[in-house]
This record gives structure tokens, C-alpha cells and sequence, in this order.
């Protein structure tokens, strides 16, 4: 514990950020880091908990070792914090920039007091450590001989990629798009995360032997069942694509698209990828449907480009201001969330539903038919004589996602007898730390699902989830399969 008076001391410091009206002029990253003095000051805050709420069950998904670390800062050891931070995350930047920090709303700071800014000094850390030249690549002193092949260049698979590069194994990451980064490539937009920083940590990973091969869509270009007899293991890493539709009249006019089809272009332009078509929110209103992490990033898109006004619609009710009793701490409270880009312009509306697209002679969208809702018995009633109309050239449908996509990959190895759990997600196999019995399929090995040698990590298994989540199973699906690999050699060398 830095200073065990730190806390009744000095109050929480956030990190700064570019003025609103300043920052949507341009697409670029708009937070600063903390100085040293002031992560110093940050890192005193932290009360070394006897059980640190921070690093438990309910809070950090990769296990952070945050009082060790926040003690190590305070005590000016910034390279062994670095080390710390790395035994249990590959990624820092991406967390430390992305992640909704679970690990701050368990925080035991925060029962009575601001939490300790954990989130702002991870950030901290991984770019103080990039900028002093100690990330470096970790290649392996042996190589195992036996090859891996991971479907997916998203967190969870560069996870899975990097930790059985690291132990020795041979690993080929196959990717559809261009690029590899999944997500964090084609949907997370530039201001919240610039390509820049998922790069150099994927020259690393190339220096410690990785082999990525793009613009292949395993399951099309080439079969899953090659990779099962070339490779050693297969891990499925390939996220959570298909999007949750709003099938309603209309919903073929001109104008109105889903989520990740603007958002993806947006991200290639910014990149000087080639694009066909443009959706453009210049001079629109544009409706963004549905509350999340996505539909945010919709609206600071929109905005950057020059909406003429930007409304974000969510069918649920509006959460509550404060903490409520049915999410006490240290339990990630259901309250409102007001992101980055809501600071920087929108009318948000919950308890609304939308009924209708419409539209003028030349199929161009033109407007929104809404009505207002009650959330009762589990159900949406429609409030009488709510009815109204909302101007609307663009809209942008963010209402989450199913599940993979079945065509191609999944089908084939559905057809070789893989599972998939009741909500079309790959089954594989929990550790035995976790506690989910709707996905035993009788493997004795973590992530393993029920074709032998195949394994499953992130969105893909678990569902639409969080990049902190993807890091995380990622880790635990290559430790299973090292396992798998080196109880292989065991036994062959018997
Ligand atoms: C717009 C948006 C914003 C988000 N913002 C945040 C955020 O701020 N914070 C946060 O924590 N989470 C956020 N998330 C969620 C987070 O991005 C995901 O949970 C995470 O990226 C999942 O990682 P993954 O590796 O499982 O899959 P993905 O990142 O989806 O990567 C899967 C990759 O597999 C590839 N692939 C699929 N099938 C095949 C195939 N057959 N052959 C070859 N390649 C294939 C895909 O092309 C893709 O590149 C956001 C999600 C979206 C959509
Ligand atoms: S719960 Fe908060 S105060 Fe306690 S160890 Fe974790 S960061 Fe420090």
C-alpha cells in the first residue's frame, strides 16, 4: 500500500479530454494520459484491500493485479508495474482505453468515496511502458513443433494467438477482412481507440512469430475440416457478426442501415481503405436505435461527419441516476451511462418504440413513426395517444447482436457435429472456475467444444460481449489448449 492515508487525502482525478466542440472536428483520439506525478497521487488512493473487490468475481474479467500495481506507481516502479500489468492482460492499451471498467464499480472505494481511478492508470502504465521502449517482443526459447490455427483476429483470438505463440507453438491467425483486429479494427471508431495502437501491438506479435493470413474466410476459401487435419488445434475466435434486426414497415427504404455497415466504412475511409458505397450523416437528422456501447458510437460518428441533429432512441426505460438496491455494490450497477460522445450532442429518448420506417415516391426514408412505452410484467405496452413522428434521413439500427454467423464455418463444422447452445453460439466447454452447466459438452478440457481438437473463445462462444471479456477467454482458451498440446507430446512420447 502506497500511503495508507492516501484515500482520506486526495480525490479522484479523471484523465482530460479535448473540448467537445473542439474533439468532433476530427476523428482522432481526444484523452491525454495522467503525468507520473499524477498517477502517483491516483495510485495513493488505493487502500490495498485485505479482499480487493477491484480484482474479484465481480470485478476485473482478466484478473488485474491492481493494489500491486497501484503500490508499485506510487513507488515510482514503473517498469515493474508494466511487468505486473502484463502477467495477466496482453492488451492494457485496448482496456485501458475501451474497457467499461467493472473493476471500478467493485471498487471498496467507492461504498462511500469516488473509486480509485484504476481504468486511467492502466492507461498510464501500458503508454508510459510503450514510450520508454519496454514493450518488446517475447519470442519463445523452444518451439514445440505442433502447429495452432486461430479463426479470428479480434481480442480473443491475438489473446489465444499470442500466449501459444509465447509458449512455443506455431500459430496461424486466418482473418476474412483486409485487416486483422476484428472489432477493434472495424467497429470501435478511431476516437475512441486509433489504429495506431492496435499496430504496434500487432508488430509484436508478428515479431514473436504469429503468422497472420487476411482476406481468407475459413468455411468459403477454405474448408474447416483442412484446418482440423493440418493443424494440431483449431481455435474458433470468429465473434458474434449476425445483428439483431428491426423488421418493420419500411425497413427497406433508403436510408436506413444497420450499425456496423456505417460505422465500418467510417473506420476504413479514416484508414484510406478503399470503399463503394458511402452512408453519410452530413446535413441528416439521423436515429440511432438502441442504447448501447454501439448506437454511442454511432452517435459520435454522426456528429463527426455533421449531422444535422442526431436523436438516440432505447425502447427500455430510463436507468436510475444513482446506484439502485437491485445492484448494490460491488455488483456493475444498471444506472444511466453517459459516454463521450452523448457529451457531444444528442437528444436521447428511452421508453420508446418505433413502429414504422417511412418514406417519400423515390424509396428514400424521410421519417420515424414512434410511440412511447411502459415496461410492464416484462412486457412493452403502448402508451395510448403516444404516436409521434421523428424527421429522420439516416437511421441506424444498433440493437445488438445474435450470434455468429452461421453460413460458411459454422455450418460446416455443424455438419461434422459441433454444438451450438440454445442461442446459436458455439458450445465449448467452461473451466472448471465457471459455473455455466448449459455449456458442458462433457470435455474435460476448458473451451473445448464437442468436436475433438476445435476449440471456442469470445463473442463467438459467449455472445455479443466486451473486449476485457475477449482478452480474457482468449487467455484461457490458449492455456487449455497448450495443455491439450503438451498432454499430446506426453502421451505420443510414451
Ligand atoms: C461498434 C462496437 C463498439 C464496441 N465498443 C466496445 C467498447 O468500447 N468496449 C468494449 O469492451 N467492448 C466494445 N464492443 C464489444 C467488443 O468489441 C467485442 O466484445 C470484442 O471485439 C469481441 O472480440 P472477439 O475476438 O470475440 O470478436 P471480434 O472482435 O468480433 O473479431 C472476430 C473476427 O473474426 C473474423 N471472422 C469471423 N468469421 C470468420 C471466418 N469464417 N474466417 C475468417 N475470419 C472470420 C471477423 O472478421 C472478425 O475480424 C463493441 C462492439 C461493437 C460492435
Ligand atoms: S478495491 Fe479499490 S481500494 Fe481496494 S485494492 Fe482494489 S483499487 Fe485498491
Amino acid at each position: 500500500m502506497g500511503k495508507p492515508t492516501g484515500f482520506m487525502e486526495f480525490e479522484r482525478a479523471v484523465l482530460k479530454k479535448e473540448k467537445a466542440e473542439e474533439r468532433i472536428k476530427h476523428f482522432k483520439e481526444f484523452e491525454s494520459v495522467f503525468t507520473r506525478e499524477e498517477t502517483k497521487i491516483q495510485g495513493a488512493r488505493c487502500m490495498d484491500c485485505g479482499i480487493p473487490f477491484c480484482h474479484g468475481d465481480t470485478g476485473c474479467p482478466v484478473k488485474n493485479y491492481i493494489p500491486e500495481w497501484n503500490d508499485l506507481i506510487y513507488n515510482g516502479h514503473w517498469k515493474e508495474a508494466l511487468d505486473n500489468l502484463h502477467t495477466t492482460n496482453n492488451f492494457p492499451e485496448f482496456t485501458g482505453r475501451l474497457c467499461p471498467a467493472p473493476c471500478e464499480s467493485a471498487c471498496t472505494l467507492g461504498i462511500n468515496e469516488k473509486p480509485v481511478s484504476i481504468k486511467a492508470i492502466e492507461r498510464t502504465i501500458i503508454e508510459k511502458g510503450f514510450k520508454d521502449g519496454h514493450v518488446k517482443p517475447r519470442k519463445p526459447h523452444v518451439l514445440s513443433g505442433k502447429k495452432v490455427a486461430v479463426v479470428g483476429s479480434g481480442p480473443s483470438g491475438l489473446a489465444a494467438a499470442q500466449q501459444l505463440a509465447r509458449a512455443g507453438h506455431t500459430v496461424t491467425v486466418f482473418e476474412k477482412n483486409e485487416r486483422p483486429g476484428g472489432l477493434l479494427r472495424y467497429g470501435i471508431p478511431d476516437f475512441k481507440m486509433e489504429k495506431s495502437i492496435l499496430e504496434r501491438r500487432l508488430k509484436q506479435m508478428e515479431a514473436e512469430g504469429v503468422q497472420f493470413k487476411t482476406k481468407i474466410n475459413v468455411g468459403r476459401d477454405i474448408q474447416a475440416r483442412e484446418l482440423i487435419e493440418k493443424y494440431d488445434a483449431l481455435i474458433l475466435a470468429g465473434g458474434s457478426e449476425r445483428p439483431r434486426d428491426i423488421q418493420l414497415p419500411g425497413r427497406e427504404l433508403n436510408g436506413v442501415y444497420f450499425a456496423m455497415e456505417f460505422l465500418t466504412l467510417q473506420n476504413k475511409i479514416n484508414a484510406g481503405e478503399k470503399v463503394g458505397t458511402v452512408i453519410n450523416a452530413k446535413g441528416k437528422n439521423v436515429v440511432v436505435l438502441g442504447g448501447g456501447d454501439t448506437g454511442s458510437d454511432c452517435v459520435g460518428t454522426a456528429n463527426r461527419q455533421g449531422a444535422k441533429s442526431v436523436t438516440q432512441l432505447e425502447i427500455m426505460p430510463m436507468p436510475a441516476e444513482v446506484r439502485p438496491y437491485n445492484t448494490p455494490w460491488p455488483y456493475w450497477p444498471l444506472i444511466i451511462r453517459t459516454s463521450s460522445s452523448h457529451e457531444e450532442g444528442v437528444v436521447r429518448r428511452w421508453s420508446v418504440n418505433t413502429k414504422e420506417f417511412r418514406g417519400n415516391e423515390k424509396g428514400e426514408l424521410t421519417a420515424l413513426l414512434c410511440t412511447e412505452v411502459n415496461f410492464e410484467d416484462g412486457k412493452f405496452i403502448d402508451v395510448p395517444k403516444s404516436q409521434f413522428e421523428l424527421p429522420a434521413e439516416l437511421v441506424l439500427i444498433a440493437a445488438g447482436f445474435l450470434h455468429p454467423e452461421k453460413k460458411g464455418l459454422i455450418d460446416e463444422l455443424v455438419s461434422l457435429g459441433m454444438a451450438l447452445d440454445p442461442r446459436g453460439n458455439v458450445k465449448a466447454e467452461f473451466g472448471e472456475d465457471e459455473d455455466n452447466h448449459d455449456n458442458r459438452v462433457g470435455s474435460k478440457r476448458a473451451h473445448e467444444t464437442s468436436l475433438s481438437k476445435v476449440f471456442a473463445c469470445g463473442d463467438m462462444r459467449r455472445g455479443q460481449s466486451l473486449v476485457v471479456w475477449a482478452i480474457a477467454e482468449g487467455r484461457k482458451c490458449g492455456a487449455s489448449v497448450h495443455k491439450y498440446l503438451t498432454e499430446v507430446t506426453a502421451d505420443e512420447s510414451k
